[in-house]
């Protein structure tokens, strides 16, 4: 059973009222994404995520994807090839990718926000253009002329897909370990030979060609991660000939039943160098800040989906009394939202879905105007601010948005359960994205040992400092503290980390996943307490319903009431270092 409606009005509140995304449209590279455009944009995503993707996401969860050993093709779900030709015939693959090769070019943010709608509806059919689109960053940025003239045209329109290729059985987030070879051929090409595992579309039935972007070592390269170069290898070549690259099986998973994660074998594969020798993982990271949003992206759009379910739900399954006294007199009992504690889970979910949505969207503006901001000054703090929210954004929305997804499973008992509604689906799902496109806990590791000390520690600066200035225009002195105490509160946990970690890393890993934690609850209160703020606001009252401003309003105030004492205990956990982790020796364990 599927209930979603594409929660306009509150995109439109986060990109309108909150961020000025239609401020964009001023800049000469987005000058054509005005506010209509966007408007018209969320509208017709809108209708292929409800008409097109969610049609096919219980059936194809059902139905998984088959291989067949003898031809080694892989089948996806029925349905996925009309959805996926309707995808492409849109332009919906080429949405934030070059116009010089056939893409739209407009903001990355409203990518973002195509995303969470595919997400929201059909998380394993947004995979296949989710991938490419790592693959089409990629060679768009580290690809010679003729590779980008060669590929991208057709990746962009979505006639071939494209697949990452790095973690190998011996290695997943150690890409050091790896040992697929790549021997140099006469003819400037490379054979490529190794066995990649988990390879998401690796094979699949709906576009004429895969494009691997696959990680290997030169016969001469240094040891670990240092010698790892990266190659573009086609399932397909120009003259048309089969290459090398078989799928080997397919993977019988929790969820994502639908999204095929293969065995890749390259078996003397003919691929082409893409950037330096031996910078492979180098150009693999300058790609991967945009793909993590749009994993973190996935925890948000299920979340979304399970919120919708779980409230109608509660409105209609009658069970018990209301402890104040009935509340639908004429029926048998009253609808489980009167009871506190069903509530309780509903705001956890609503704060979560609102909270995290503007998050990640003031997270994308940032990436949009780190490279189209006209000022050179503006463009330096939006990158900042763009590269130390990512591991935020793809860690707490993937974690967080499993469990709020969880608790509107929990709020429909026993139904929640069952393969009669979506939940579990959307929590087996879901699950997979705090583990992928680096595990949470390597994205806490990320901020930590990279984004906080980075260019001499400026990203946290620029980023408290932006935040200053969000508090410092709000009305509300109540709200203003509120959110000066989640800043200080982070402040002190960094000033900790500074004078403890240099002399024991062991400390610097210990913190990473709380103060990865404490940076999303900073955001956060800073997000709701400015929402709280508009939802007064006499122009944005005439645009939005009096419920949806006075929910606005109630639910910052219980974020403040739930979140306030968490951040603190945060602060204690951070404190505390890597005493009582590191204490156990291995066999008391
Ligand atoms: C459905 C699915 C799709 C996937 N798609 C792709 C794909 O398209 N392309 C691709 O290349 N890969 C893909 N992967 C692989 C995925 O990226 C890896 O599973 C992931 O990077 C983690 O690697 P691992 O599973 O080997 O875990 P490991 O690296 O073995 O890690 C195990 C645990 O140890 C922790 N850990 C490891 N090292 C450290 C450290 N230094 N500090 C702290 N903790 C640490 C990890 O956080 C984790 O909790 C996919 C996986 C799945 C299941």
């Amino acid at each position: 059973m599927s209930h979603y409606k594409t929660p306009v009005e509150d995109i439109s509140f986060v990109l309108f009222e909150l961020l000025k995304a239609q401020k964009l449209s001023d800049l000469p590279a987005y000058a054509e994404a005005s506010e209509d455009l966007q408007r018209a944009i969320i509208e017709e995503a809108g209708k292929m995520a409800e008409q097109v993707l969610l049609p096919v996401n219980e059936s194809g969860d059902r139905e998984g994807c088959t291989f067949d050993p003898e031809s080694k093709a892989v089948k996806t779900p029925s349905g996925f090839q009309e959805a996926y030709k309707t995808y492409i015939e849109g332009g919906w693959s080429g949405l934030s990718s070059d116009s010089e090769f056939g893409g739209q070019g407009l903001p990355h943010l409203l990518k973002i926000v195509v995303d969470e709608l595919c997400c929201s509806t059909n998380l394993s059919f947004g995979m296949y253009p989710g991938l490419s689109h790592g693959a089409i960053d990629l060679l768009s940025q580290h690809g010679t002329d003729e590779q980008k003239s060669t590929y991208l045209p057709k990746m962009i329109e979505g006639r071939w897909t494209g697949t990452m290729c790095l973690t190998e059985p011996q290695c997943g987030t150690d890409l050091g370990l790896i040992s697929t070879k790549a021997v140099p051929d006469a003819d400037g090409s490379y054979a490529i030979s190794g066995t990649k595992i988990w390879i998401t579309g690796g094979e699949h039935d709906l576009s004429e060609n895969i494009i691997h972007l696959v990680l290997a070592k030169l016969p001469d390269a240094p040891e670990g991660s240092k010698g790892i170069s990266l190659f573009v290898v086609p399932k397909f070549l120009e003259d048309g000939k089969r290459n090398a690259a078989f799928c080997g099986g397919l993977e019988h998973k929790m969820g994502i039943k639908a999204s095929a994660t293969c065995v890749m074998n390259f078996e003397g594969a003919k691929g082409w160098l893409v950037g330096q020798p031996n910078q492979g993982l180098k150009c693999m990271f300058t790609m991967m800040n945009a793909a993590r949003i749009m994993v973190g992206i996935q925890g948000l759009g299920l979340a979304e989906t399970a919120y919708q379910v779980s409230l109608g739900f509660a409105k209609e399954r009658l069970q018990s009394r209301s402890l104040s006294g009935p509340k639908s007199p004429d029926q048998k009992a009253d609808p489980i939202i009167v009871h506190p504690d069903v509530r309780r889970m509903l705001l956890k979910q609503k704060l979560f879905t609102e909270g995290a949505r503007a998050m990640a969207y003031w997270t994308g503006l940032h990436q949009d105007l780190s490279h189209a901001a006209e000022d050179e000054t503006q463009r330096q703090v939006s990158d900042d601010i763009f590269q130390l929210m990512t591991p935020v954004v793809k860690a707490y929305l993937t974690d967080e948005g499993f469990f709020s997804t969880d608790a509107g499973l929990q709020s429909m008992g026993g139904s929640g359960f069952t393969q009669d509604w979506p939940l579990e689906q959307l929590l087996r799902d879901g699950r997979i994205a705090r583990i992928y496109e680096g595990t949470n806990g390597i994205q806490a590791m990320d901020l930590v040992g990279r984004k906080l000390v980075m260019n001499g520690g400026r990203l946290p600066r620029t980023y408290f400092a932006e935040l200053e200035k969000l508090i410092e225009g709000l009305d509300n002195d109540v709200h203003r503290e509120h959110c000066k105490s989640f800043l200080q509160a982070t402040q002190k946990a960094l000033a900790w980390l500074a004078q403890n970690a240099p002399n024991d890393p062991e400390h610097a890993g210990a913190v990473a996943s709380p103060l990865l934690k404490m940076f999303a609850y900073t955001t956060l209160s800073v997000m709701w307490a400015n929402m709280a703020q508009l939802s007064h606001d006499e122009h944005v009252s005439e645009r939005f319903s009096g419920d949806f401003l006075a929910g606005k309003r109630k639910a910052a105030e219980h974020f403040f009431r739930v979140y306030k004492g968490e951040q603190l205990a945060l602060l204690d956990d951070v404190v505390a270092g890597k005493d009582t982790l590191m204490d156990l020796a291995e066999n008391e364990f």
